[in-house]
């Protein structure tokens, strides 16, 4: 008879990634999401979180929670389809959709669920979802979930995807889903060229928009916004709140006739409690700084820059990166532990990424920027990665000698 829990008992990956001192998950910060963060007892430059315009620590953010605490408590008890919902949520859902551009919002308790709920309300058995190879695994999940058949194509190919999607017969339903800009990779869709193919097949397209929004687009739109193309054209867009907007939930917006099917047809959004009133509050008060302050979204793009310049300057492989996610190519699983841990030794705080959240092939350390972030983090930054990068060994293709 087999036992579920050998496999468990079998697991040394980790107990060995301990003992030799390079184990980077679940890292326990001592302090609160900031430029600098305190970590194993001392303050580091944080280069690996999604804070990206800074608002995880604002003041203003803190104390529309604390006034949310004081009006609805700490929770909802409930989903809201039966018992949690308020007029906080519905209006937060009208903010959202007018930010986006779009007729109708829908609010869910995380993005993790946004993708599976809405993605299995739109999809089922018969249906096609046809996604990039670099999608993010919750829309992943979301199309395991739902019955639908998945089709993926090239990274960010639109001749690839107009390839599979002529595979498909013209009676199926089919779903094209992309991120707007991938989590790892920190490149954007080509939007133009993707719409051009999904509407030559009739198919309906999804953009994943939890990197792009307040990040990307003269007003923090997202990817719409960014390429100039008219909010309309993409039928449906869903974020993440746990990234810009500096706290949890998530978001799908959309036609109103379609977002109230998804509404009562998502079962991550009817089998789940609702999002607490604070982080429906402080989502809020993200959407107003992000308009009224645009000058974050400048400096993180200004960072973005010298940073992006720095690790071109001294050769490193950022792959196509073109957004505050800057990937260095490191391609080999051992030396991405080795950088990690060495960029800590330095008071660098940055993520290791290997399969599966990357192919195997394509093994990174990822850095993120935040609106705060100076001048002086940014040399920080360099300065680290240049040192730790000659004593690992890593491959530097653009070096000038
Ligand atoms: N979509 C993308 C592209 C993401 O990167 C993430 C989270 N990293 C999610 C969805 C899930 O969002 P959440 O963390 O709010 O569950």
């Amino acid at each position: 008879m087999s036992d579920i829990f050998q496999k468990c008992r079998d697991f040394k990956t980790v107990e060995l990634m301990r003992s030799k001192g390079v184990y980077p998950y679940f890292a326990p910060l001592e302090s609160e999401q900031a430029p600098e963060v305190m970590y194993l007892g001392r303050m580091m430059v944080m280069a690996g979180s999604n804070n990206y315009l800074g608002l995880a620590n604002d003041p203003r953010m803190k104390q529309a929670v604390k006034t949310a605490v004081d009006e609805f408590g700490t929770g909802c008890a409930g989903s809201r389809f039966l018992n949690g919902n308020t007029h906080f949520h519905e209006d937060l859902e009208i903010k959202i959709a007018k930010f986006k551009q779009k007729e109708a919002g829908l609010i869910y308790a995380t993005g993790y669920q946004m993708n599976t709920g809405t993605v299995g309300a739109l999809v089922g058995k018969g249906d096609f979802a046809i996604v990039d190879k670099l999608d993010h695994a919750s829309i992943l999940d979301g199309v395991n979930l739902s019955g639908a058949e998945m089709k993926r194509f090239k990274h960010n190919d639109a001749a690839d995807l107009d390839r599979v999607l002529s595979a498909i017969p013209d009676s199926a339903g089919k779903l094209v889903i992309v991120d707007g800009v991938f989590s790892m990779e920190g490149d954007i869709c080509d939007l133009p060229a993707l719409l051009e193919v999904t509407k030559k097949h009739k198919a309906r397209i999804m953009i994943d928009d939890a990197h792009a929004t307040g990040v990307l687009g003269k007003n923090g739109r997202g990817t719409t916004e960014h390429f100039g193309i008219d909010p309309d054209e993409v039928d449906i867009v869903v974020g993440t709140c746990s990234k810009s907007l500096a706290t949890v939930g998530g978001f799908c917006v959309g036609k109103s006739d379609i977002m109230d099917y998804i509404r009562h047809n998502a079962r991550s959004m009817m089998f789940s409690a609702a999002l607490p009133a604070p982080c429906v509050a402080s989502i809020s008060t993200a959407l107003d700084i992000i308009e009224q302050e645009p000058q974050r979204r400048k400096n993180l793009w200004d960072m973005t820059r010298r940073l992006k310049t720095g690790f071109d300057d001294l050769g490193f492989d950022t792959g196509h990166s073109e957004t505050p996610i800057i990937p260095i190519m490191v391609r080999d699983n051992t030396k991405v532990f080795m950088l990690w841990k060495a960029l800590l030794e330095e008071g660098i705080f940055t993520n290791p990424v290997v399969s599966p959240a990357v192919p195997p092939s394509d093994t990174l350390v990822r850095v993120s920027l935040m609106a705060t972030h100076t001048k002086e983090h940014i040399d920080r930054i360099l300065t680290a990665f240049d040192k730790c990068a000659a004593v690992i060994g890593i491959a530097r293709p653009a070096k000038v000698k």
